[in-house]
């Protein structure tokens, strides 16, 4: 419950100086208005590169790239506008148009990030997918985005293969090759390097309204397949004033955000954010490997990091003698997303990296971040702060009535901020059911507020995973599984775990003739990582002869869950038998 610790900082005297204040008379409409927004003449990658790019800023780093093997690369904002133009030109040449959607099954290569800007400067909607996707993830993507373009590389294209038949809507898949690899350039397919060779780096940037699509970005829910969260050039406002407050990035930053393009803290403060802020990003395209990352910092000398807490849970697992080898004297602030922060890791970063950790909490719907810790307020461990100017977050009961400081409830918005989900792509009536309570856009988490307007995360409302900062539906792996020989009925929950936040667990009913073992439970692991996504395997399966199911026939994961953490089971009157 409530922790009254209170870590206090040093005053700051830049960015976000008094948030009370700043909160009292902060408008969104006067902040379009200084920042000179004209609605019809906007696209979010001029001011993201190509403003710079006329700017003292065009010969700043825009991209300190490093690939897993080491290889370093830097582009200037002058560089990028050169060859965003460049891959827009391709593009328009394979016929993409304004509106199209072109999705990206990338790692983090210069490439992904090239392209993204590319296709807003088309006008077109980007998708980018996790490259730890499997093709069934990537399949139900493409196909209900109806996507024209997909921009992969020759080995994850080897997974996309075995569903290419599902995909009539699917133009061209462009590769980004790697020169080094041995006849990289087959016949029939279309190469990245190729096409862009002769492409020119001059393009007419597509003028946009403010809600034209920018992005699509799919996310799961309690049921169904992922849905499509659809956001608009608008949210450009959103994402450059909470970089600037939230994350407090300034022109001298060496900034790195350590997610990944295919999850929205990757595609906003790992590209958008920064970048409207003419601020230099790094990326590391490797793994997480404690000794690398803090060498990334130290030989980077990067100043702003934005990570998650499972990684900082790894870190700390790491040990600090490992933080003792680095010079890690260059950060000056710290930020983490994704899942609830413990205060643990906040006392622990405080000693071994000298500096709090600043939590904060939005969603793939929210578009940009809505609570958070500030430079300028003190931090209360376990809280994930108050919210954004220009943010009404409140704590509702399920009519939609604000409940008093320390009660529980969900943890609702005030709609109208610039970044707030649009549509879900072909599925508006999904969509209305995030404003069905009195019009608060529900968030399906559960928090409290304190007497002094910090907010604390309780839970989902729901039954959505998250495994390390990635959200999971228990119906894409239940039906994954279904997908097996060997399986007639999954059911499938979130556990608690120390370090991942949750693991998925499965508890499976194998069909006549299926007996459980070992090795049908590695087989099954392997299913899913192959078929659905690497992080959205089951670590534990249960065998079981039957699931506990409403008269109306469906799994009642509550009851799984409460009986595998030996909790209360609850109200049991809906169970079948
Ligand atoms: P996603 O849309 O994948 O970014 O997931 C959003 C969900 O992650 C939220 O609804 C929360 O359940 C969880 N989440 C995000 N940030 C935090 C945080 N700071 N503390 C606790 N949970 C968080």
């Amino acid at each position: 419950m409530k922790n009254n610790e209170i870590i206090d900082k040093k005053p700051i005297t830049d960015g976000l100086i008094d948030y009370e204040k700043i909160y009292e008379k902060f408008s969104w409409e006067t902040l379009k208005k200084e920042l000179n927004i004209n609605d019809g003449r906007v696209n979010i990658a001029y001011d993201a590169v190509d403003k710079h790019a006329q700017t003292w800023r065009k010969n700043k780093v825009a991209l300190y790239w490093e690939g897993a093997d080491g290889t370093c690369q830097k582009y200037t904002f002058l560089e990028l506008k050169s060859l965003t133009n460049k891959c827009a030109n391709m593009l328009q040449k394979l016929g993409v148009k304004k509106g199209d959607r072109v999705f990206l099954f990338l790692p983090r290569l210069p490439e992904l990030f090239i392209s993204m800007v590319a296709i807003a400067k088309l006008g077109a909607i980007a998708g980018p997918m996790f490259s730890a996707f499997g093709p069934d993830a990537v399949r139900d993507r493409l196909q209900n985005s109806e996507a024209r373009v997909l921009i992969t590389t020759p080995e994850l294209k080897e997974r996309v293969d075995t569903v290419l038949w599902e995909l009539p809507k699917l133009e061209h898949i462009i590769l980004v090759n790697d020169d080094k690899r041995e006849g990289a350039e087959e016949e029939g397919n279309v190469y990245y390097h190729t096409l862009i060779k002769d492409s020119s780096d001059t393009f007419e940037t597509e003028w946009m309204k403010l809600e034209d699509p920018l992005y699509i970005l799919y996310t799961s829910g309690t049921t169904g397949k992922p849905k499509g969260v659809t956001h608009v050039h608008n949210d450009m406002i959103s994402h450059y004033i909470t970089t600037k407050w939230a994350l407090d990035l300034r022109d001298d930053d060496i900034y790195w955000c350590t997610a990944d393009p295919g999850w929205v803290t990757g595609t906003v403060y790992g590209l958008w954010g920064p970048w409207l802020c003419g601020i230099s990003l790094y990326v590391y395209d490797g793994r997480f490997d404690a000794a690398k990352w803090y060498e990334s910092i130290q030989n980077h000398k990067i100043t702003v990091w934005y990570t998650a807490p499972t990684a900082l849970r790894m870190l700390m697992k790491a040990g600090d003698e490992v933080i003792e080898k680095y010079d890690l004297s260059s950060l000056r602030y710290i930020c983490s997303v994704g899942e609830p922060l413990n205060p643990e890791v906040i006392r622990w970063g405080s000693k071994g990296y000298g500096l709090p950790i600043h939590d904060n909490w939005w969603q793939t719907e929210t578009g940009s971040i809505m609570i958070a810790n500030y430079p300028c307020l003190p931090i209360k461990p376990g809280s994930m702060g108050k919210p954004f100017p220009g943010i009404k977050a409140a704590i509702i009961d399920g009519k939609g009535f604000e409940l008093p400081a320390g009660q529980h409830g969900l943890l609702a918005l005030k709609p109208g901020w610039p970044s707030m989900l649009r549509t879900i792509w072909g599925d508006e009536k999904r969509f209305k059911e995030y404003f069905n309570v009195n019009g608060w856009y529900a968030t399906g988490d559960t928090a409290y507020k304190d007497e002094d307007g910090y907010f604390w995360f309780v839970g989902r409302a729901d039954d959505v995973i998250n495994t390390s900062g990635h959200r999971v539906g228990p119906f894409e792996v239940e039906s994954a599984l279904l997908e097996h020989r060997a399986v007639a009925e999954s059911g499938v929950i979130g556990k608690p775990d120390a370090e991942r936040g949750e693991i998925i667990k499965a508890f499976v009913v194998l069909r006549e003739g299926y007996k459980p073992s070992k090795e049908l439970e590695e087989e099954l692991k392997i299913f899913i990582r192959h078929h659905l996504a690497a992080h959205a395997y089951p670590k534990e399966i249960e065998f079981c002869t039957n699931l506990p199911k409403t008269r109306s026939g469906k799994i009642m994961r509550r009851l799984l869950k409460a009986k595998d953490l030996g909790l209360p089971t609850g109200d049991l009157s809906t169970l079948e038998d």
